[in-house]
């Protein structure tokens, strides 16, 4: 079998000028990178956001993630080729922008795989527009920026102990997560701990995603709390003066980037947060344009229901233009039966049984997305190993709870693989059954907020609370920003805060060990269990396998 850059490599690519036409957009719109990359211009993006034109959105998530993989990309893509180019509708699909760490460590890239993915792959994966980078500088420019600030004359009187804006660097390297900078002379700077996240976990990321235009994005920088001063009180990036500076690095990366699928549909992909630690979705400006430019906008939303289906249900559509008319939730046999057994062992032989256990876990991952009362449908991504007897199955099971289910091929047949499918979906999202209710409402506190997310997504009984994490709340109500949206950073693997716990387990208890505001993004970050915001390489990283020949030609990223 092929590998996903090889069908990536041999397919054709078409000037980025005649994917544009297919969205009536011309030449004069773009800002070609190249033959193939291009971001929309400034006045574009603002004309076409003006014009009344609203397609329909519909969310791609999935059931929690496993090592058996469950291909949401691949889905999303598949489904925007079937409907551009099997029921022949305009069709547009927004992804976020791969972060380089994660390419050279266990995930390899993230573009989709097979037949159903977004070209060019290698350089979407590796430097693309350059977002990451300008992200990464300015990240470290502000960083830079503060601890210049206290080695001056400090005039507020910042904490060195209490900096909370960390830097960033686009790879995985967990000897970065806590260092000491301003080590030996005085001429080197006040000496304090300090530490890096991975760029996508940084707040500017999840701000460069929010933000509508420059104005917004320069506001949102100026609103990060970046430090406290030595009488506790907060210190955000507008009283210190840099936010025209941070914003002015940044500025070319809030341009939505077009590219192409192997079957020539429209794809922006812009913007990357992760979904456990932050929202997971792409830009707020790549999907209102496309909702603009298009009669059917796929977008995905990172992890499983409960972590970027929840917070897109909840917090990123009301930054949209509109709400999602309808979602799909991607389901494999393959990790369903892990969810069941908890090894990727035997995953190629037929085990209905299995099958019939790991259920649950899609199970409360459709009812999840039913409870936002938008119109559900389930894919079933077809493995080769797969038996008939086991998609029947799942497809029963699925339908016996009022759900509708098409079992896709978009991997190996592209968009020919699925057209039932496709037009199922377009018939959900013209529906017009679509009335997103929220889990909980604004006016609620942070605990209440929790409470609602544990209880009706991860079916929690209870939260609790380290003396840190209640302390933080007590700050927050204090500075009067307790009313935020929350985004519970929680493992992938599983509904509880213990990636261990597989299937869909009850009657646990969600730890919080902190409660930190990001007040550029506008929400607040409640941190579970175990999670990381710069992950670690594995034993075995996807690097010894990545090489390029002497023609450029690059190999092993998948
Ligand atoms: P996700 O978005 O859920 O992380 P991706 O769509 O990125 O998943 O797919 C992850 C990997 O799984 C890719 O390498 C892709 O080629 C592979 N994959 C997805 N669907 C299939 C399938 N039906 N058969 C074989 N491999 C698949």
């Amino acid at each position: 079998m092929k590998s996903d850059i090889q069908i990536a490599q041999e397919a054709q690519i078409l000037p980025i000028s005649e994917i544009a036409k297919k969205i009536g957009l011309k030449a004069e719109n773009l800002e070609p990178f190249g033959y193939d990359k291009a971001k929309i211009n400034w006045s574009t993006i603002k004309k076409t956001c003006e014009n009344k034109h609203l397609g329909k959105l519909i969310l791609v998530t999935s059931i929690s993630p496993t090592p058996a993989g469950e291909g949401k990309s691949t889905i999303t893509i598949g489904l925007g080729d079937a409907i551009s180019n099997q029921l022949h509708k305009k069709a547009m699909i927004t992804l976020r922008e791969p972060s380089m760490g994660p390419v050279f460590g266990l995930k390899g890239g993230a573009t989709g795989g097979g037949k159903a993915q977004v070209i060019p792959m290698e350089d979407i994966n590796l430097h693309f527009t350059g977002d990451m980078h300008a992200l990464t500088s300015a990240i470290d420019t502000l960083a830079a920026l503060i601890d210049n600030y206290i080695y001056q004359d400090n005039k507020l009187d910042i904490d060195p102990n209490r900096i909370l804006f960390k830097r960033g660097i686009d790879v995985n390297d967990r000897s970065l997560r806590q260092i000491t900078i301003g080590q030996g002379s005085k001429f080197n700077g006040i000496e304090h701990k300090a530490g890096f996240t991975i760029t996508v976990a940084n707040e500017l990321m999840a701000i460069l995603c929010l933000a509508n235009d420059i104005n917004d994005l320069k506001r949102r920088i100026g609103n990060i709390l970046v430090a406290f001063t030595k009488n506790n009180k907060p210190v955000y990036v507008k009283d210190l003066g840099y936010k025209g500076a941070i914003a002015a690095v940044l500025s070319n990366a809030l341009k939505p980037n077009l590219v192409q699928t192997i079957e020539h549909t429209p794809a922006l992909i812009h913007g990357g947060p992760f979904a456990n630690i932050a929202h997971g979705a792409n830009s707020v400006m790549a999907t209102n344009l496309a909702l603009h430019l298009s009669d059917y906008t796929l977008t995905e939303a990172g992890f499983g229901s409960d972590l970027g289906g929840q917070k897109f249900m909840d917090f990123v559509s009301n930054h949209l233009d509109k709400g999602p008319d309808a979602s799909v939730v991607v389901a494999t046999v393959r990790a369903l039966k892990y969810q069941a057994e908890g090894t990727t062992k035997h995953l190629d032989e037929e085990n209905l049984t299995a099958l019939r256990n790991g259920f649950k876990n899609l199970e409360r991952h459709m009812n999840n997305m039913r409870s936002y009362n938008v119109p559900v449908i389930v894919l079933i991504n077809r493995f080769a190993s797969d038996t008939k007897a086991e998609l029947n199955l799942l497809k029963t099971l699925v339908e016996e709870q009022g759900i509708k289910a098409e079992i896709v091929n978009y991997h190996g047949e592209g968009s020919v693989g699925g057209i039932k499918a496709a037009q199922a979906v377009v018939a959900l999202a013209n529906s017009g059954k679509a009335d997103l209710k929220a889990t909980y409402s604004a006016n609620d506190d942070i605990k209440t907020k929790v409470k609602k997310v544990a209880k009706k997504i991860y079916h929690a009984d209870k939260v609790e609370y380290t003396e840190k994490a209640e302390k933080q709340i007590q700050e927050l109500e204090k500075m009067g920003k307790d009313k935020l949206p929350v985004i519970i950073a929680k493992t992938q693997y599983s509904f509880t805060d213990n990636k261990k716990l597989l299937g869909a387990p009850t009657g646990f208890t969600l730890h919080v060990k902190g409660v930190n505001l990001k007040n550029g993004a506008g929400f607040i970050v409640i941190t579970t269990g175990h999670v990381l915001d710069m992950p670690g390489l594995p034993k075995h990283p996807a690097a010894l396998d990545i090489d390029v020949d002497n023609d450029g030609k690059i190999s092993g990223l998948f």
